[in-house]
């Protein structure tokens, strides 16, 4: 068979533990035979991040500046266990912060569905995606355990040192708790701007929640400059691809989303975003169908899958006893990154490929042929297989497609 050509590269970020050893296993089995693939190649496996003192990791994030389009294994984020474990030289931050902080990126998650399996909303027929605003709020606030009877005040000093707000949050009579946190309109105003380019390019409706109704200026700033970068911006390519924006209160799209069947993008603030992403994947299956891609604003797309680096598949693994990890999000974390270097270098040979890769992973589940998380939740009539056999399975059916 004939190998697909590339124009430009990808840039290709290897990862940790069982999802590394996929990523090979992919790699051989699925694209290296039908692509001839064109990556530039970082290694950001823990122990190759401790060596080069986590350069690699800003060097792929870089690079993903200029290439426009990478790809993602799953890595690990080192915390006390894993520095021993590896006998790290430090704490390395997670990779994923500072590739989003480098790309001032939005993260977009989709589930992948499949007949064979029911999400626990039926009505749920349609990917939802949920945008997480990735800045500020609760996640970089400043927390105090107040010890006992005192007064608390918001206060703000402009840059020449002039006191221009001073109000009291509180006046304890005793211990209590004090948070303080902040956004800024810049991150606020590319976050829209990610997600209304989002909604365009998937052609589904946008939803925007907030709490504004109790946080009259915090959550108000947000829903207005929303509304601004929509009309300012946006609106007339939404009317023309036939889709509509949509704001309301965080707890009334809550209600709509899980009455609704699906097909639309919810921008989410960080901490709503972080709830209703777990709450989302769950309920269409298993976080395991959990695809991934981080957008920055001047159009750089990484791809990856939701899921870990499933360290106690790996473990299993190094005993010599095979796995059934499902290999579903990491293949179209590929298959995405693929159709978006084709979209980009007018390609289409390449974009075709992606959709018949994606075909193939979703027509041998059809099949009842998959690995052993989903097929608990298929009950009867389904074959569980090793990550091995399913990809096999998977070959068979790409190699038919692409004759
Ligand atoms: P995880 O790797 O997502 O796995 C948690 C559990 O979910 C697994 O033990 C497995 O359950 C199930 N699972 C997840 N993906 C699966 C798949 N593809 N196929 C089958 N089952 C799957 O989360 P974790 O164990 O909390 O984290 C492991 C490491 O991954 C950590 O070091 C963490 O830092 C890292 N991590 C990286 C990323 C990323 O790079 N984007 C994201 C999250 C976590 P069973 O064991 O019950 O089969
Ligand atoms: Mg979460």
């Amino acid at each position: 068979m004939k190998l697909i050509e590339m124009k430009n590269p990808i840039v290709e970020m290897d990862g940790d533990e069982m999802t590394r050893v996929m990523w090979q296993m992919i790699k051989d089995e699925l694209l290296s035979p039908f692509v001839s693939l064109c990556t530039e190649y970082y290694d950001l496996g823990l122990q190759h991040r401790d060596e080069t003192d986590d350069r690699v990791t800003v060097e792929a994030a870089r690079a993903t500046k200029v290439h426009r389009v990478a790809v993602k294994c799953a890595t690990i984020t080192p915390n006390a266990q894993r520095v021993e474990e590896y006998s790290l030289k430090k704490m390395w931050s997670s990779p994923n912060a500072t590739i989003r902080a480098t790309l001032d990126g939005t993260v977009f998650r989709t589930p992948i569905l499949t007949p064979r399996i029911r999400p626990y909303i039926p009505g749920w027929t349609r990917p939802i995606t949920i945008a997480r605003h990735a800045y500020g709020d609760v996640y970089k606030a400043v927390e105090y355990r107040v010890p006992g009877k005192g007064k608390a005040e918001l206060v703000f000093t402009d840059e020449h040192g002039t006191e221009t707000f001073r109000r009291t949050v509180y006046e304890y009579e005793g211990p209590g708790v004090l948070q303080g946190m902040h956004n800024k309109d810049s991150s606020i105003r590319s976050f829209a701007r990610a997600c209304c380019n989002y909604a365009l390019l998937l052609g589904q409706d946008l939803w925007f929640s907030t709490k504004d109704t109790i946080s009259k200026q915090y959550d108000q700033i947000f829903k207005f400059i929303f509304q601004e970068v929509y009309e300012t911006e946006f609106a007339d390519r939404f009317r023309q691809a036939g889709i509509s924006y949509f704001y309301t209160l965080i707890d009334d799209a809550v209600a709509r989303a899980v009455r609704s069947e699906g097909g639309f993008v919810w921008a989410c603030k960080n901490y709503d975003g972080d709830v209703m992403s777990d709450m989302v994947s769950t309920a269409y299956g298993s976080l395991a169908m959990m695809s991934s891609v981080l957008v920055s604003p001047d159009g750089c797309y990484e791809y990856e899958a939701a899921h870990g680096t499933i360290t106690r598949h790996y473990y299993r693994y190094l005993k010599g006893e095979r796995t059934s990890s499902n290999p579903m999000a990491t293949i179209f974390a590929w298959s995405g990154a693929l159709r978006k270097r084709g979209q980009l270098d007018g390609t289409p040979e390449l974009c075709a490929f992606a959709d018949k890769l994606e075909q193939a992973c979703l027509d041998t589940i059809g099949d009842g042929i998959m690995t052993g998380d989903l097929a608990i939740l298929c009950g009867d009539d389904v074959r569980t297989v090793t990550t091995a056999d399913m990809l096999t399975a998977i070959r068979a059916k790409l190699t038919a497609l692409l004759a």
